[in-house]
């Protein structure tokens, strides 16, 4: 199918209101619309789903997309619903839906009315829905947070491991399209493979975050005073603590709080209306901090966050990425500021030691790029965008000067006595 450039435009235009295309999307979109299969790496806030959202709402049948998470696939079908006159449009299938929901998205489907159905991968692999989507006619498979896929990953999931599989049986000629904001070769290479899709053309964005200042400190006994101490400098802005444990995460909040700091806690083990309250108060800034584990901030979209912090420094560089990318959505000032002592990696291979060997392999090099990275003395910002496989010069790349390491160079020894812990 051959689309003109100005049809495409005036498509973004009327379903989405946008004026012009983001990064790559234009390109990702003549891509799905020629049938090709299509791997997109695009970082966070990149706007993927736009990819295939309007490609979707462009073409006959309907598009397949897989997502893990039930909260963020049901944002996405409001989202749509909402820019078109037809409920219909858009619609999840899923273990919630009783008789006559089903029945009504079969046949809204059979009628030509859905465009997009999501699935999670667990409900794809019912036979009864497999059987019925071998019937009707589907314009595209989007997988969506496609390193799930990998071991690698730092968001494994078994019930992705079979979509390829899935996917043949729904059709054999059925364009897929998987997307990621997971930048690093080997979980790329995963998703390549296990999604069947070698040869796919393959779009890049730069990983890049030119606003976000990095800066490691050594962890010492004090780290809670020197939080404090940055927090109180960074009055009225918005920011993340982010540590391991969800006892840490209790107490930290309680000092921040007894500090006259407004700060909350995050974390799963607290009822989900705590949670939901806790959040509402960051987003509507009632509170400046939330001190939370990584069970905060998936699909959380505030964008004047001004820090992040690692009390406890993550398991993996990816995670790193991911949490600090929080931060200066909006592309205003974002300090990503991260605590590290080689106890806390040891506290971290302890955790993994009951796990299977494979795993503890996996887990021990991961951890040992972040021992690298938080040891080195090159830009933070070379080295992060080095591990996703993009080379970067400081001398004229965007924000090159956005790191401790630049901005003080320090000898390694120097750096080495300043650790307490
Ligand atoms: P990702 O899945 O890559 O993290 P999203 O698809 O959630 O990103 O999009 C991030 C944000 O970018 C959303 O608020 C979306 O509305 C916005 N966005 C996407 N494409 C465009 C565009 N072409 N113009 C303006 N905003 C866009
Ligand atoms: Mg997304």
């Amino acid at each position: 199918m051959s689309i003109a450039k100005s049809d495409l435009h005036s498509a973004l235009k009327k379903y989405f209101g946008f004026s012009k295309f983001k990064g790559l999307q234009e390109a990702v979109v003549e891509s799905i619309l020629s049938k090709k299969h299509t791997f997109v790496i695009m970082p966070t806030g990149g706007g993927k789903s736009l990819c295939y959202q309007l490609p979707a709402l462009m073409q006959e049948g309907t598009a397949i997309v897989v997502s893990p998470l039930i909260a963020l696939m049901k944002n996405q079908v409001d989202a749509i619903r909402g820019i078109s006159n037809e409920e219909g449009v858009a619609h999840v299938l899923n273990s919630s839906l009783n008789k006559t929901e089903i029945k009504r998205v079969k046949e809204d489907i059979v009628n030509g009315v859905t465009k997009l159905l999501y699935v999670a991968p667990e409900s794809l692999t019912k036979e009864e829905n497999v059987e019925f989507l071998r019937s009707v006619k589907i314009s595209f498979m989007a997988i969506d947070e496609a390193h799930c896929i990998s071991e690698w990953g730092h968001d494994f999931r078994p019930e992705y491991r079979n979509l390829k599989t899935i996917i043949a049986r729904i059709g054999d000629d059925i364009p897929i399209i998987g997307l990621t904001a997971t930048a690093t070769p080997k979980v790329q290479e995963d998703i390549i493979k296990n999604l069947g899709i070698a040869g796919a053309t393959t779009f890049k964005a730069s990983f890049n975050r030119p606003n976000l200042y990095y800066e490691v400190r050594p962890k010492t006994k004090h780290v809670d005073v020197d939080i404090i101490r940055f927090i109180k400098q960074n009055q009225g802005k918005s920011g993340i603590v982010y540590c391991l444990s969800r006892k840490r995460v209790e107490e930290l909040a309680q000092v921040l709080q007894v500090n006259g700091i407004k700060a909350v806690p995050y974390h799963a083990g607290l009822d989900a209306k705590s949670r939901s309250s806790y959040q509402d108060q960051f987003l509507m800034e009632d509170v400046d901090v939330v001190v939370a584990t990584i069970a905060f901030g998936m699909g959380i979209d505030k964008p004047d966050v001004r820090f992040v912090i690692h009390h406890d420094i993550p398991k993996s560089i990816e995670s790193y990425y991911q949490e600090t990318g929080r931060a200066g959505r909006d592309g205003g000032e974002g300090h990503c500021l991260a605590y590290y002592s080689y106890k806390d990696i040891e506290k971290l291979e302890k955790f993994m030691s009951g796990k299977p060997v494979a795993e503890q392999e996996i887990g021990h090099a991961l951890l040992q790029e972040v021992v690298a990275f938080a040891e080195t003395s090159i830009s933070r910002r070379k080295f992060i965008l080095h591990y996703f496989g993009e080379e970067f010069d400081n001398e004229t790349g965007e924000g090159g000067d956005m790191d401790d390491n630049v901005r003080h160079p320090k000898k390694k020894h120097e750096a080495q006595d300043d650790v307490k812990i």
